[in-house]
């Protein structure tokens, strides 16, 4: 694997592999560790396991750069943390054994040493996956304090599989780390570089050929400062690796700002995400690339599981050769992102299924690819035949009557009219509410017996009509208690639900359901999203008849509960084969279809879900509108601009985080947005007044992320806050988010001392 300059030999390489177990084992394993029912020894040999099965998988894949620490019990960007002995005393202080300071950094402690919160979690870049924020203080001693990359390569080698180590970029974890003292990343140069170095040197001696340091951070927005940061470790970590090779992999995106210093820079290997990369191969073309290095081409989608379309691939392989460059063919970032493997599916049928690739299956095209690419002529090889094949005659995802619908949307559907001011106006008079009115999110406890309602209906023990009346007890029971409490506007509650998109996706056209196809989001939890395989449309109502029942038990206003187009395609694996725009847009009149049935059945205020828009935010701002606002906006407002300007309309987004895009969150022209703030200090409230936000707002007044109960002082003082930047007449109060994962009591309680708050509030501000 270490070609003369011009040979063009041509290799493989996976940049990290999954490692929750195809059947989610290291899940299970750890949980039950976590519940003392196995000792660490048994969660060790199922991790062991894991590593073992996914490193011969490669291997017997033929894949030539195989990964190793990439394994990881929670996060691997706690992992490098705890390697380099970044570990805030609060933990330390436990003097836990090893493996449980790590578990307490994740998820916190409580028990007989003390009483410690997790470490901050943060969405990893553009992805569902999350990653623990290390943190740094001025005492912390940063050192090489652990051996976990050192035996991960070991324990390869003994089962003779040479890896190429993976480790966070010291770059990257300097950008992402967040310092609690008065030191900052530039006074950590030294000590950071120190320790890659060591390192280095410690993986001389045990032989590795390469090592690959991670570096997402370098596709994002970089100043002046932060090239010249990265250049200061590399100055120091560089000249350290001896026989080592190194790969600098970057991922998520391109690296315009850095191109130029990388290639020149004493790099073996640079590792560039072709898929979401969208100047890569430009940067290339303009500045060349250096034959004393490999070109590790990101070329098989590491987020997606569509088949690999060859054609397109092999075209841009030979583009590369023919500029004399020593090309690796490789993932375009982990495989963490991606299922296992097609092998556990057994519902689905082989003609939808040899279009996806998962994990496994993506190794069997990396090795294709190198056969074709490395063949010369492949276009009459059987493998390039059967995949071109596959892109030539997709069976019935098109819907001639959804294209249609969607190429005649014409500007005038994204706008509702009257303006938002006369609807305001308007409202208040059909609704009469109170000043500050009060409000829940949707879902109200989903206990036992509304779960096991749900499976036994989908596993067939119970018939349609008795699911039917469980669940519309659950909702009797459900209004009877919000008006008991005394709320305003109230819900039906959302047992029906098992999640908020998989719930509109199983009704939609269009939409493909998997069985095992699990995702790490954080820790040991996964998700299963479900893949959008053709146009999407609607059949049928999908909620109006729990909502029309759940309106008929009370006199008050009565929330429909949608979740919106952006939302539902955030949270599926999108298609390839056309725009996520289109996509969202065929979406978004399918839920606009649903929000008329709505108010045509007397639903008088409709709220529409954004939780995940913020979420695939590009990385870098100067594509925020281009690439995605000016899109995901519109969609939005294409769901709601039909309805009558009485009809209340309500969206609400999980993280507050949205402070840096408030104009665009005004221009989803909702009449009212719930949020959640009470996690960020209110923060948000500033940007609301000095945008002059004209949309009305709920930033949650508790955290329902946890069991307590908030006391009516507490509500107060959040109120208050907000009505020192907030117009009282536009201030409605709700919890932050849904209330599904939360107990009966602590949901009664709660929501009794909200409702007693604001009617003080109310008594205050009228005197
Ligand atoms: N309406 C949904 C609920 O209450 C919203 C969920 C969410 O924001 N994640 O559960
Ligand atoms: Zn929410």
């Amino acid at each position: 694997m270490n070609p003369k300059s011009g040979s063009q030999v041509v290799f493989t390489s996976v940049s990290g592999y999954p490692r929750v177990g195809a059947l989610r084992e290291l899940k299970f394993s750890t949980e039950k560790y976590f519940k003392k029912e196995i000792s660490a020894a048994a969660l060790q040999e199922t991790a062991k396991a894991i590593r073992k099965s996914g490193w011969q998988c490669q291997k017997n894949s033929g894949i030539d750069f195989i990964p190793s620490n990439d394994f990881s019990f929670y996060d691997n960007m706690l992992d490098t943390a705890v390697l380099f002995n970044i570990i805030p005393k609060r933990y330390s202080g436990l003097a836990l054994p090893p493996l449980d300071t790590y578990f307490a950094m994740a998820r916190g402690y409580q028990g007989k040493k003390g009483d410690v919160k997790a470490l901050a979690m943060k969405k990893w870049f553009n992805t569902n996956y999350h990653y623990m924020v290390p943190e740094m203080d001025d005492e912390t001693g940063v050192k090489l304090a652990g051996a976990k990359p050192f035996d991960e390569y070991k324990e390869a080698k003994e089962l003779g599989i040479q890896t190429k180590p993976v480790i966070t970029g010291a770059f990257t974890l300097l950008k992402l780390l967040r310092y609690t003292g008065k030191k900052t990343a530039a006074d950590y140069v030294k000590d950071i570089a120190g320790v890659y170095s060591e390192l280095l040197t410690r993986f001389n001696k045990l032989g590795a050929e390469w090592i690959q340091f991670d570096e997402p951070y370098l596709v994002q927005d970089l100043t002046e400062q932060d090239m010249a940061l990265f250049e200061r470790l590399y100055e120091t970590i560089l000249p350290a690796k001896n026989h080592v090779k190194i790969l600098l992999q970057t991922y998520f995106g391109d690296i315009r700002d850095a191109y130029r210093k990388i290639i020149s820079l004493d790099f073996d290997g640079i590792g560039l995400d072709f898929i979401e990369g969208k100047q890569t191969l430009d940067l290339v073309n303009r500045n060349g690339f250096t034959q004393d290095k490999l070109l590790f081409a990101g070329v098989v989608n590491g987020k997606n599981i569509w088949r690999n379309h060859y054609g397109k691939t092999l075209s841009l392989l030979s583009e590369l050769k023919n500029k004399g460059i020593n090309t690796v063919i490789g993932t375009s970032c982990s495989l963490l992102h991606v299922p296992y493997t097609l092998k556990n599916e057994n519902k689905l049928s082989g003609e939808y299924l040899k279009h996806f690739a998962f994990a496994e299956e993506k190794l069997t095209e990396l090795a294709e690819l190198k056969m074709l690419a490395g063949a010369g002529e492949y276009h009459n090889a059987d493998t390039f035949k059967t995949n071109t094949a596959l892109f030539q005659n997709r069976t019935n995802c098109y819907d001639q009557s959804v294209r249609e619908r969607v190429s005649k949307i014409n500007e005038k559907i994204f706008t509702r009219l009257p303006a938002f001011a006369e609807r305001e106006i308007i409202q208040k008079k059909t609704f009469k509410l109170p000043l500050f009115p009060t409000t829940t999110i949707g879902s109200f406890p989903q206990t036992a017996d509304v779960k096991s309602n749900r499976n036994a209906f989908k596993n067939k023990q119970i018939n349609e009509e008795q699911y039917i009346v469980f669940n519309r007890r659950k909702i009797a029971e459900c209004v009877a208690l919000q008006e008991k409490i005394g709320l305003d506007v109230l819900v039906h509650g959302e047992f029906e639900r098992n999640d908020m998109v998989e719930y509109f996706g199983e009704q939609l056209n269009g939409y493909l359901f998997t069985e095992k196809a699990w995702v790490q989001s954080y820790g040991t939890r996964c998700v299963k999203p479900p893949i959008i395989w053709g146009d999407v449309s609607r059949s049928q109502p999908m909620t109006v008849k729990w909502s029309v029942y759940a309106q008929t038990l009370t006199s008050k206003p009565m929330k429909g509960m949608l979740t919106g187009p952006v939302t539902i395609l955030n949270w599926s694996f999108p298609r390839e084969d056309i725009s996520v725009k289109e996509s969202t847009y065929q979406i978004a009149l399918a839920i606009r279809d649903e929000v008329l049935d709505l108010e045509k059945n007397g639903i008088k205020i409709i709220q529409v879900d954004e939780a995940a828009l913020r979420e695939k935010l590009p990385l870098r701002k100067s594509d925020w509108n281009s690439e995605y606002l000016d899109w995901a906006i519109p969609a939005f407002r294409l769901v709601h601009s039909g309805v009558k300007a009485e009809t209340q309309i309500h969206t609400h987004m999980c993280y507050s985080e949205f402070t840096d895009i408030i104009p665009a969150i005004d221009n989803m022209d909702a009449d009212v947005i719930t949020f959640e703030a009470s996690r960020s200090d209110l923060q948000i409230l500033n940007s609301l007044k000095e945008n002059n936000f004209k949309t009305e707002v709920g930033p949650g007044v508790y955290d329902i992320h946890s069991p307590r109960v908030p006391t009516v002082p507490e509500i107060k003082t959040a109120l208050n806050k907000m009505l020192e930047k907030i117009n009282p007449e536009k201030l409605w109060v709700n919890p932050d988010c849904g209330l599904k994962t939360r107990g009966v009591a602590e949901t009664t309680e709660s929501l009794k001392n909200l409702v007693q708050a604001a009617k003080e509030q109310r008594h205050q501000q009228i005197k």
